[in-house]
């Protein structure tokens, strides 16, 4: 059935009562474009890999442009919609006429889903009840910490008392996933078990907890690290415990991203199934897939498992689809085989990532893979562990088959 997506438009940090402490897009000072898979053969630099990773808007759209783009997106579904979901670059707590947005996506009479919002918006604490009589269905809601001190401070919430309020209302009625971008030293720790066990008790979903990135390697690509001086960052085994420890202490779903969902066992939970690992196309030619630090190892075993022959080849960048041409300048040519296969999000444009990766004057294939392999948490958080594994056969398999063909 369709899902009906109503984009508000909107600036990150500015369209959202300015910039929280740890924002990814802090500092962004305007990027070059880092071209992608979406660009034409030609030219480097498109739509979606200069204005839409940047999240570059204008500003909010106002609302009758918005009601405008949705009575079209509308004319283009066939069916009942089975989901309204509100976004944008924007925080919808803080688009100026969001009680009217809320009725107009609510006239829809479809399940309604606030895509994501930090809350910092909302100062009447009748707005909880407000979207509840609406038929809010789902909200992500970026809770940060349950200390409205710590709201202030760090996300510069000018009514965490009211935002926690509201956040509080909706636990009891509506499907809440609460997020949490963790900051070693500020919202770990005790605050952390204070925050869990507070929306365990109020009755949220679940809560994702989110590594803070600081340097380009952990992911930030738009040349803005770092986004806090001195600020210490979790390794990722020390973030991946963090989160076990989390998931074995509270009974609503705790999963972190860039990884992990210890409910789930992903990312890649099929390394642990055998028997469907059997079920996947064996590997008949041999190529070097290029991919990050994070899904190395696992991958590596995979494909191991599938008939092997491959190379997984890591390089310096925690998360394949923040992959740059950077990145690829980094690659010790002399490692690499014949065919050469990136991440299908990588942000690199085809022609400059052939010319990147042939520069030592040996003739390389350079194709693209899936976009995806794997379910991070974000994704996952709704799914189930069999929808995980699903997801995983069908893209694996993708990978596996177009080594054999474009393999050697
Ligand atoms: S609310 Fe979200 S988008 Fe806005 S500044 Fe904070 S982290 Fe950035």
């Amino acid at each position: 059935m369709p899902q009906l997506t109503i984009d508000i438009g909107g600036r990150p940090g500015i369209d959202c009562r300015g910039f929280c402490e740890y924002c990814y897009f802090r500092r962004v000072k305007g990027v070059h474009a880092f071209g992608c898979r979406h660009c034409p053969p030609f030219t480097v630099g498109c739509a979606y890999c200069t204005k839409s990773v940047q999240e570059r808007y204008p500003g909010f759209k106002d609302l009758q442009a918005v009601a405008e783009d949705t009575l079209a997106s509308l004319q283009l579904m066939s069916g009942e919609i089975s989901r309204v979901t509100i976004s944008g670059g924007g925080d919808p707590s803080c688009y100026p006429k969001f009680r009217e947005l809320i009725e107009i996506s609510a006239s829809m009479e479809a399940p309604l889903h606030i895509g994501y919002t930090s809350g910092k918006g909302f100062d009447d604490p009748a707005i909880a009840q407000f979207l509840i009589d609406q038929g809010l269905r789902e909200i992500s809601f970026t809770v940060f910490s349950v200390n409205p001190s710590l709201r202030r401070q760090y996300m510069h919430d000018p009514t965490p008392e009211v935002s926690l309020h509201v956040l509080e209302r909706l636990c009891e009625e509506v499907e809440v996933y609460a997020a949490a971008v963790v900051l070693p030293g500020v919202n770990d720790r005790e605050e952390l078990l204070r925050t869990a066990e507070w929306l365990e008790e109020k009755g949220a979903k679940g809560l994702i907890l989110m590594r803070f990135a600081n340097t380009r390697e952990q992911g930030l690509i738009l040349d803005n690290a770092p986004i806090r001086k001195g600020q210490r960052v979790h390794s990722v085994e020390e973030f991946r415990d963090l989160v076990t420890l989390m998931h074995e202490r509270f009974r609503i779903k705790i999963s972190g991203t860039p990884l992990w969902d210890p409910e789930i066992g992903s990312p890649f939970v099929i390394r642990e199934e055998k028997e469907l690992l059997d079920c996947l196309p064996r590997i008949q030619r041999r190529a070097t897939v290029i991919t990050g630090t994070i899904a190395a190892p696992f991958l590596r075993g995979i494909l191991d498992q599938c008939g092997g022959g491959c190379q997984v080849l890591p390089v310096e960048k925690e998360i394949a689809c923040l992959i740059t041409r950077e990145d690829l300048e980094g690659i010790d040519l002399s490692c690499l085989g014949k065919t050469v296969i990136l991440p299908g999000r990588a942000f690199v444009h085809d022609r400059e990532a052939e010319k990147i990766l042939t520069a030592d004057g040996c003739n390389r294939e350079v194709v693209r893979g899936p976009d995806t392999l794997t379910a991070d948490a974000e994704t996952s958080m709704g799914m189930t562990r069999a929808g995980v594994l699903d997801l995983e056969m069908e893209q694996i398999a993708a990978l596996i088959r177009i080594i054999n063909r474009y393999g050697e």
